[in-house]
């Protein structure tokens, strides 16, 4: 596709003898953001650890249109592709700000990033507040908009997020997806999986539901929102 930020070419991931992701391709514009929704196993996270190199496949992943098959995972967050994996990441034996610190690990402008850290203490007072008491004791939802807060530290170009909501209290989804809605503003490309299918195709341009490993149908969100067979499947609606 033309003027792709990320390009998957038939994308297959295999787990020993077992497929977990069939042949998919999709490509996302810059500025873009999507969604990958499906059920349990259908293959979402195989996917993007695929796209971060933290997972071997066949098939390519262009961005900026050249292959960045084989990359390590730091030469990819060096080229500002980063994951917020599910289950967050956080290093619960490190204070807030060590973790925020590390966000910013490939950078080399510290007085900008002491800024920028300031900025997100101050935003989100949560952390602030927390700053020197250690990752592992703050709540879920902490927990995430730290993982959020550090992501954004390493200044992503494409920012994945697998199941941002996973065990938070209704209250927490509500902030995080605030969150996610803001990236808007900022011209990040976003890729998002997520359970909840609704918030997802509320706060995405664009989405691909995946079954069993493969592309089962991709749309403009605002539409899959409103499609019978989705409402039906993955939106609990008769
Ligand atoms: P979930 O929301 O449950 O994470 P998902 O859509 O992200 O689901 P994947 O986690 O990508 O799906 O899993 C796809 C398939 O691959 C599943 O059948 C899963 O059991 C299998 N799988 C995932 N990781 C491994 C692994 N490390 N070894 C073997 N099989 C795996």
């Amino acid at each position: 596709m033309h003027n792709a930020l990320l390009q998957l070419n038939d994308l297959s991931v295999h787990y020993g003898g077992i497929q977990a992701v069939r042949n998919i391709s999709l490509s996302l514009r810059e500025g873009e953001h999507g969604t990958l929704i499906g059920a349990n196993g259908a293959g979402k996270s195989s996917t993007v650890r695929a796209i971060a190199g933290l997972q071997p496949y066949s098939g390519d992943i262009l961005w900026r249109g050249a292959s960045i098959k084989g990359l390590r995972p730091e030469a990819l967050l060096q080229r500002g592709i980063v994951l917020v994996p599910e289950g967050r990441g956080i290093f619960s034996r490190m204070t807030v700000l060590e973790n925020l610190q590390m966000g910013a690990w490939l950078r080399r402008d510290a007085a900008r990033v002491r800024a920028e850290i300031a900025a997100l203490c101050a935003r989100f007072p949560r952390l602030g507040e927390r700053q020197n008491q250690l990752a592992g004791l703050l709540s879920g939802g902490e927990q995430q908009l730290l993982a959020l807060a550090r992501a954004m530290l390493s200044q992503p170009q494409l920012l994945i997020l697998d199941e941002p909501s996973m065990g938070l209290a209704p209250i927490m989804v509500e902030k995080i997806f605030e969150v996610i809605g803001s990236l808007r503003a900022t011209g990040i490309t976003t890729l998002l999986i997520e359970q909840n299918a609704r918030l997802a195709l509320e706060v995405t341009d664009r989405a691909w539901v995946m079954e069993s490993g493969t592309l089962s149908c991709e749309g403009r969100s605002a539409e899959l929102l409103t499609d019978d067979r989705i409402q039906q499947i993955y939106l609990g609606e008769l």
